[in-house]
C-alpha cells in the first residue's frame, strides 16, 4: 500500500484490512459477553462514516440483532465543527431496550454527546457506545465510551467508510493525512545483465538522485569482509537471492544514510514481492513513495552473452560461470518477474527496450523519468 491523493492531499496507509477485522472480532465478543444471553440489542449507526464498520460489524456479532441508523454531520473539511445539524431519527418504540451506538471514530465527542441525549429520553433498558476508534487528546466530554477499537492520535483520517469532503469512504483501509512527497523514487528493474547499474550511473546525476545498488552494497560488504559479507557471499556466489531479512535491512539503512536525497534509483531492489511491500511500507512511513518501475526489456539469451562478457572483465565470479548465470536467471524468473504485475496493479509500471546503444536506451528511460 502506498500514498494515495484524494482531492488537494495525501493520505498514507495507517491501518490495514487485517487490523481492523482483529479490532472488530474482538470488539463484538466483548459487546456479546457483557450481554444477557438471548438479549437483543438494537446496533444504532451514525451515518455516513459508520455503514461500512456497521455493516462489518453486525456480520461478526453471533446472535440476533437489530439493526438501524440515524445521521447526523458534524464534519465539514478536515476539522470538527461545533454545530451538529439534522437528526434522521429512529421512530421504532425503543421502551427497555438495550441500544447499542456504534460510531466508526470519536474525537471531541461533539455529535456523540448529542445523539446520546436524544436516546437518553427513550426509556431504555440500557445505553452503550461502541466505537472503531477513538481519540483520547481531544476527547471533550465526560460520557464513558463502553467499548473502544483502537486509541489514535488526533490526526485526519481516511478510508472504511470515513471521507475527505466525501472521497475515500471506499477504501478498505484506513490512510492518515500526510505532507506531498518531496522525493522521486524510482525501481530500475530487468533481468540480470539488462544494463541496470550502466544506465542508473548515468541517470543519477542527470536526475539529482542517490543510486543503490543492493548488489553493489554486498559485493562492498563482501571485499570489506563484513559480517553481512560472509553472510551475503554464499548466496551470491551459487547465483541465488540473499535472505528477505537481510537485503531489506541493508537497503533500509542505506536509504537512511542518505536522509537529505531528492529520490533513488533503486537498483537490483525489490527483487521479492516481500522486498516490494517493505519497500511501500517503509517509503509510506516517510511519507514518501515508489514514482514508477522503469523496467529494461531484454531477450534472455543477449543477456547471457552480455554477461558472459562483462565476466571477462568485471571479477564478479557470478558472471562467469554459465551454469550460475542460468541460476540467476531462474531465480528472477521464479521470484522477481512478478513484480511487474505488483507495479503494474498500482499503475506505476514502464516498459522499455532495452537493446539499443548505451545512448539510446538513456534517451529512452530519461522519457519517462521525466514524466514521473
Ligand atoms: P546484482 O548485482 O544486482 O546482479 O546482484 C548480484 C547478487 O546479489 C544477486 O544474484 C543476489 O545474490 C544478490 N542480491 C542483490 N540484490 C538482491 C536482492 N534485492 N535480494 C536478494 N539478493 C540480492
Amino acid at each position: 500500500m502506498s500514498i494515495i491523493k484524494l482531492h488537494d492531499l495525501y493520505f498514507k496507509p495507517f491501518i490495514s484490512e487485517k487490523e481492523i477485522d482483529r479490532i472488530i472480532q474482538s470488539l463484538t465478543k466483548q459487546v456479546k459477553a457483557d450481554l444477557y444471553p438471548n438479549e437483543v440489542p438494537v446496533f444504532v449507526g451514525i451515518l455516513n462514516g459508520c455503514f461500512v464498520f456497521a455493516a462489518d460489524f453486525i456480520r461478526s456479532y453471533k446472535g440476533d440483532c437489530e439493526v438501524s441508523f440515524v445521521k447526523l454531520a458534524s464534519y465539514s473539511g478536515t476539522t470538527s465543527t461545533e454545530k451538529v445539524k439534522n437528526l434522521i431519527g429512529i421512530n421504532e418504540d425503543l421502551t427497555n431496550r438495550t441500544v447499542i451506538i456504534l460510531e466508526d471514530v470519536i474525537d471531541t465527542g461533539v455529535t456523540l454527546q448529542e445523539i446520546y441525549t436524544i436516546f437518553k429520553d427513550k426509556k431504555l433498558k440500557a445505553l452503550k457506545i461502541v466505537t472503531l476508534f477513538f481519540k483520547p487528546d481531544v476527547y471533550k466530554k465526560e460520557l464513558p465510551i463502553n467499548y473502544i477499537g483502537k486509541n489514535i492520535d488526533d490526526r485526519f483520517i481516511v478510508g472504511y467508510g470515513l471521507d475527505y469532503n466525501e472521497l475515500g469512504r471506499n477504501l478498505p483501509s484506513v490512510y492518515q493525512l500526510t505532507t506531498q512527497p518531496k522525493m522521486k523514487n524510482i525501481v530500475l528493474f530487468g533481468p540480470p545483465g539488462a544494463g541496470k547499474g550502466t544506465q542508473a550511473d548515468l541517470l543519477k546525476d542527470k536526475y539529482n538522485l542517490v543510486h543503490i545498488s543492493t548488489g553493489d552494497v554486498f559485493r562492498f560488504n563482501i571485499k570489506n569482509e563484513t559480517e553481512l559479507g560472509l553472510l551475503a557471499k554464499k548466496f551470491m556466489d551459487e547465483g541465488d537471492l540473499v535472505p528477505d531479512e537481510v537485503t531489506i535491512n541493508m537497503l533500509k539503512a542505506e536509504v537512511e544514510k542518505n536522509a537529505d536525497a531528492n529520490g533513488f534509483i533503486f537498483d537490483g531492489f525489490p527483487r521479492t514481492e516481500s522486498q516490494a511491500i517493505a519497500l511501500d511500507e517503509f517509503l509510506s512511513e516517510k511519507g514518501e513513495q515508489i514514482n514508477g518501475m522503469v523496467a529494461l526489456e531484454v531477450p534472455e539469451d543477449l543477456l547471457v552473452e552480455r554477461l558472459l562478457e562483462r565476466g571477462k572483465t568485471s571479477g564478479r565470479t557470478d558472471d562467469t560461470d554459465e551454469s550460475k548465470i542460468r541460476n540467476r536467471f531462474n531465480e528472477y524468473n521464479t521470484k522477481t518477474a512478478i513484480l511487474k504485475d505488483f507495479y503494474q496493479a498500482q499503475g506505476n509500471y514502464y516498459g522499455i527496450n532495452g537493446v539499443g546503444s548505451i545512448e539510446d536506451i538513456t534517451t529512452r528511460l530519461s522519457k519517462v523519468f521525466d514524466t514521473l
